[in-house]
């Protein structure tokens, strides 16, 4: 009877970590990050005759290990910002299911605006699985999106939008993929108007999410709860890069 009851507990664990979830894209590799700047660093404060040219390349790649780092932390405390203001936007995205009733995992990167690989301050990425038509397919594998947001003040404003296009694509993905060839023109995928033709209505989703979060934010900021932690994204990065000792942009 005992050993029936640890094959219960197991089950239920593995049934947990199958839910959805609003993930910090930088997550995947935080650990990796922060135990290769323990070894720099400890590498950098024992070898103090290391030669200058290594202890140069060294210390550039703390640096960059350090600007990764800093991303991960603005994110997440961008996306308890975004739970706390509007949890009930939240939550809808945070236990999505495709058509099939498979949860969907969304992943939200907060990039320098350099870094963006398009001109457009979010950008959502999904594919359709090669043999499931109903699957999302991202960079993080099967079952997930990924969303990009440039770090600026209306990033959350712009996160609000870019969910509301994933709420609806997600459980509507097949469908949607069919309006989609047939409404825009390969020509235009670049544009920013593709998404929001007037009966588009994975773009009108995204409006009503972004106006809904517009109301929550307004609210939070009437009911003054917890209002120090909503700071601009732009001030909250550069006190970020501070804590991490990020050398000062000039
Ligand atoms: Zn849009």
């Amino acid at each position: 009877m005992k050993k029936y009851g640890v094959i219960v507990i197991i089950f239920l664990i593995v049934q947990n970590s199958a839910w959805a979830k609003l993930r910090n894209g930088y997550e995947k590799d935080i650990h990796y990050v922060r135990e290769s700047l323990k070894n720099y660093n400890y590498i950098l404060n024992v070898n103090k005759d290391m030669p200058s040219s290594d202890r140069r390349k060294m210390k550039a790649r703390v640096e960059e290990l350090l600007i990764y780092q800093s991303h991960y932390e603005l994110t997440e405390e961008l996306l308890n910002q975004f739970r706390h203001i509007s949890p009930a936007l939240y939550h809808r995205v945070d236990s999505i299911r495709d058509a099939k009733g498979r949860f969907t995992d969304v992943y939200v990167k907060f990039i320098p605006r350099e870094d963006a690989s398009i001109m457009a301050a979010g950008i959502t990425r999904m594919s359709q699985s090669d043999d499931d038509e109903d699957a999302c397919v991202s960079e993080y594998g099967k079952h997930s999106v990924s969303i990009k947001i440039w770090i600026c003040s209306k990033a959350l404003f712009v996160l609000s939008h870019e969910l509301g296009h994933v709420n609806y694509q997600v459980p509507n993905f097949e469908t949607y993929l069919q309006y989609y060839k047939t409404e825009y023109s390969p020509a235009f995928t670049n544009s920013n108007c593709v998404g929001h033709s007037p009966a588009d209505r994975s773009g009108r989703n995204a409006t009503t999410f972004e106006k809904e979060f517009k109301k929550d934010y307004v609210n939070n900021l009437k009911l003054g709860k917890g209002n120090a932690r909503l700071e601009s994204p732009l001030v909250l990065i550069e006190q970020i890069r501070r804590k991490v000792k990020l050398p000062v942009r000039m």
